[in-house]
This record gives C-alpha cells, structure tokens and sequence, in this order.
C-alpha cells in the first residue's frame, strides 16, 4: 500500500488541507480496479470506520498476491468538512464557504477525461476544487463506493436506475436493507458524477458490466461502533472478492438479495408542517398504514391544543428518521418507502 497527502490550497493566506490517498496497485491490468471514499459529508463517519477496518484485509491480501485490481481508498474525503464545527456543533453538510452542499453540484462530465476540470490554482472555492479532486482521483475506476450514512436507519443503497439488477451483488455483500432508484439526476452528487461518463453506454458493453457506481448509507450517524465497522469492512471486502478486484477463495459465494426497491418518487418525505419537539411514534423498519400516527409535534407544550399530529399518507415501511428531536416548519422527519409515487414528490435528490 501506497500512502500519499494530497494538498488542497486553502481560500485565505497561510491556510491549506490536507486529503490522505491511500492506493495498492494489484497485480492484474485486467481486473477490475476500485475506488471508495468515505465522509464526504464530514460528519458521516460509520464508512470512515468501516474503511480503516478494510485497509489490512487489502493489505493482507497484496501480501499474499491476491489483490488483484487496483484499489484507491480515500478515508477522509472531505478535510473542509471535517473542520467545519460552530460553537461545539460538527456542520458539515454545506461548505461555510460556498453554501453549497458538499455531495451536490459535482461537475458531470461525458467521458472519464478529467483533464479538463478545475487545478489547485483555479480562481474558484476550494469545496469546487475539492469536488474537480475527488473525480480526477475516482473516475476511471471500475468499481465506484461513496460512504455516507443517514441519520437513523439501516443500510441501503442509492442506484441510477440503469445500474439495478446490476448492483444486486452490492446489495447482497452489503446487507443492504433497502434501494433506492434515481432516475435523470440526482442534483450532481459524487454517485452523479462517478455515472455520468457512462450512462450512454449500452449494458452489452463489457466496460459497462464491470461498472459499480453508488452512494452507500451506512445506516445512522451514531451508528459507529467496533462491531458494525468490522461487519461493514466484511461486506465491503466480500464485494471487492464477488467483483474479482481480491481473490480469497475462503470467501463463499454471494446469495442473492431481497429486499425492497423504490423509484425515488414513491418515497413519502414526511415534513414538519410546524416547528417543535418531536415525539416520534414510528422508528426505522416499521410498517405503518396509511392514516397512522408517526409523529406529535409539540407546537405549545403544556397548552391544550399545544400539539400536531402528523399521520402517513400511505402504507409503506420506514426507512429514516430525523435525528434530532426538535424541528423546523418544513424540515424532513422520516421517509418511508412507498408502492404508490408521493403526491408531494419532487425531480433530483431526496434532500437538499
Ligand atoms: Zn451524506
């Protein structure tokens, strides 16, 4: 394993980061070679975690010549967002700088050339040359991993609608619990931009065969412990095996996966029609009718009439729940998985 430090030039004097690349060469041109990335949103951390517990198994796996294709693994891919706390509050979804979300807005090229993206010297924000830096070190990588968790949920799977059944062996290595199925954008999330140079291409193609792109959700944002890193590092690993970018013949063949798969617009985004705590009656993985309370929103604690309650609009099973407890007029509080599109369902991303 290689290690290198990448600079990335701060936006004010005497200010810079630093992004660490951790890279194995592999031993076969023909296999496919792989590129993940965990943090983006820098207080995402369970792919962090999950990394650092993959790194020896791929070591382990160079020493005996078996990592076969190369593998280029970004464990912190966010340095601006690591950094970004206020007051003892880690905010790290929307650069301070640019207001721009940190997974949105990514530049969406036609091809895997990336010569034509932005330098270190460009006369723009470091977030847009973090973005340029993440895809010259990605793209041109077979198979594409972007590590990102929710706030309180199980593990799934964002997939471009072309790329599923094709990703069901991620699915099934992962554990994923559910998929969700973006079908024109996705807003430029890394996922977006890692797709983008083949979405044209034809599934006969053997180039597109070898293709994983997706962001996954490693479950919760609290979800960050021994025991879930190395059973996610595993999972990791065994799709890196099922794919041929290791061989460790110890490892059994994937099983098939079940679960469900929703188009993004059968998800119901349920939000706060007014501002308060929240008393969550529903939870991750729970079926609910429709018309079945999710949530009170204590909008005057104490007072009668002091509380809202908000109900499903239709049956489906709950994939997300809001981590903190008290909302905003508006904010999102849970999603749950739909048969039926949401009548408030809107293009691109889930969430801002
Ligand atoms: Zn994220």
């Amino acid at each position: 394993m290689k290690k290198t430090v990448e600079i990335l030039k701060g936006d004010t004097p005497g200010t810079e980061w630093r992004l660490t690349v951790l890279s194995f060469e592999g031993t076969d041109q023909s296999a496919p070679t792989a590129y993940l990335q965990a943090a983006l949103h820098g207080n995402e951390l369970p792919g962090v975690v999950a990394l650092h517990r993959l790194v020896p198994m791929l070591e382990a796996a160079e020493r005996d010549g078996r990592l076969l294709g190369r593998v280029t693994i970004v464990p912190q891919a966010n340095p601006i967002a690591t950094g970004q706390h206020l007051f003892h509050e880690h905010l790290a979804r929307f650069s301070f700088t640019t207001r721009t979300n940190f997974n949105r807005d990514f530049p969406l090229l036609s091809s895997t050339d990336t010569s034509g993206l932005p330098g270190d010297d460009a006369p723009i924000a470091a977030e847009k040359r973090l973005k340029a830096r993440l895809l010259k070190l990605s793209l041109g990588h077979d198979l594409i991993l972007d590590l990102h968790c929710d706030d309180e949920g199980p593990s799934y799977l964002y997939v471009a609608r072309q790329l599923w059944p094709h990703l069901q062996d991620l699915a099934a290595a992962l554990g994923s619990q559910a998929i969700l199925l973006w079908d024109d954008t996705s807003d430029g999330a890394f996922e977006e931009a890692a797709w983008s140079p083949h979405k044209h291409r034809s599934p006969d193609d053997p180039a597109w065969r070898r293709l994983a792109v997706t962001t996954v959700e490693f479950r919760g944002q609290s979800d960050v412990t021994p025991e879930l890193a190395d059973a996610d590092a595993a999972g990791l690993y065994r799709f890196l095996v099922a794919r041929g970018t290791v061989r460790d013949e110890t490892q059994p063949p994937l099983g098939p996966w079940s679960g469900p798969v929703t188009p993004l617009d059968h998800v119901e985004m349920i939000r706060a029609p007014v501002g308060g705590a929240l008393l969550f009656h529903v939870g991750p993985g729970d079926h609910v009718e429709a018309g079945q309370t999710l949530v009170t929103i204590l909008t005057a604690p104490g007072e009668a009439g002091g509380e809202t309650v908000v109900t499903a609009p239709q049956a489906g099973l709950v994939l997300t729940r809001r981590r903190q407890r008290l909302t905003r007029t508006g904010e999102d509080l849970l999603k749950i998985l739909g048969s039926a599109p949401s009548a408030t369902a809107r293009p691109g991303s889930l969430e801002s």
